[in-house]
């Protein structure tokens, strides 16, 4: 069905996990941008039982709304930790050290976690986040990227999906088709599902 890990766009009648997607998509995640977000805001408990996830949450060495790496670490954790009260898988924006990430999510061992968007040509780093129980969703520059492609290759069953993100031009199926990696799409169908428990 050509999962859409993130999209920021709502697709009708596609399966996708739409960002800020209230009201308008059956499967919505709950945004505090690193760019936009300053502090805790006052969430409602009803709004945070009725997502589908948290997200997207975490940080930018670049381009945050608080200082890196201290303060915006300080207020990802404070949303991991409502993410897991409330049993809600959270998509992370992760622009930074992976130690951080790593560091993060090891004091979450219940917590599931998307990394979005990941753009580095680097299977290794990849692989090791798979090997630390996260889900991984691709930029769509990606997909075309060799040494990413033949490491799917060799283990097309990995928790790896892909995204459209906010780029009103790309089609998510078009981007499966393009990855071209046989049983791939139907692996990141199953992967879409574990990761949101649906
Ligand atoms: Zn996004």
């Amino acid at each position: 069905m050509a999962s859409d890990f993130h999209t920021h766009i709502c697709h009708p009648g596609k399966m996708e996990l739409v960002n800020g997607g209230k009201g308008s998509a059956p499967l919505w995640s709950l945004p505090f941008h690193p760019w936009e977000t300053l502090q805790m805001p006052d969430v409602e408990s009803e709004e945070l039982e009725l997502c589908t996830a948290l997200g997207e949450i975490g940080f930018d060495k670049f381009r945050g709304a608080l200082p890196y790496p201290h303060e915006q670490l300080e207020l990802f954790r404070q949303f991991l930790a409502l993410a897991d009260k409330f049993n809600k898988p959270v998509v992370v924006h992760a622009v930074g050290s992976s130690e951080h990430l790593l560091k993060c999510a090891g004091e979450f061992p219940k917590l599931r976690f998307l990394i979005h968007g990941f753009s580095k040509h680097n299977p290794l780093l990849l692989q090791e986040l798979l090997k630390q129980r996260f889900f991984v969703s691709l930029h769509p520059s990606l997909v075309q990227e060799e040494k990413i492609r033949s490491f799917l290759k060799n283990s097309p069953r990995c928790r790896v999906g892909l995204e459209t993100d906010n780029d009103e031009a790309l089609v998510i199926e078009e981007l499966y088709a393009q990855m071209d990696i046989p049983g791939f799409e139907d692996s990141a169908d199953s992967h879409f599902r574990e990761f949101l428990r649906i």
